[in-house]
C-alpha cells in the first residue's frame, strides 16, 4: 500500500448524467446515489437512483495495487478493513 494514500485525493468525480440533469443546482455529488464494486473485469460505478451504469472500468486482466485502509477520525490510527474474509 506504500505510495497509495488513504486520504481523499479525488481530483475529478464521476457523475450519473441523469442525476446531473435532475439536481437543479444542488450538489450532484450529494444528489446521486452511487455504489461501486468489483466485477469480473474490473470495477463498476452504478447509479442506484436511476439503476444505470456510470462507468465500468476494465483492469485488462491486471491485478492492481490498492489501499483499502481507513483513517479513524480520532487519533489518525489506521484501521484494517476486512473484505471477503481477507484482512488487508
Ligand atoms: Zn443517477
Amino acid at each position: 500500500m506504500a505510495g497509495i494514500p488513504n486520504t481523499d485525493k479525488i481530483n475529478d468525480f464521476y457523475f450519473c448524467k441523469k442525476c446531473l440533469a435532475e439536481c437543479n443546482g444542488n450538489s450532484p455529488v450529494s444528489y446521486q446515489r452511487l455504489s461501486a464494486g468489483r466485477t469480473k473485469i474490473g470495477l463498476q460505478i452504478w447509479c442506484e437512483r436511476h439503476n444505470c451504469n456510470v462507468i465500468h472500468l476494465s483492469f485488462n486482466g491486471e491485478e492492481l495495487a490498492f489501499n483499502n485502509t481507513q483513517v479513524m477520525e480520532s487519533g489518525g490510527k489506521e484501521k484494517k478493513v476486512v473484505i471477503n474474509n481477507v484482512t488487508v
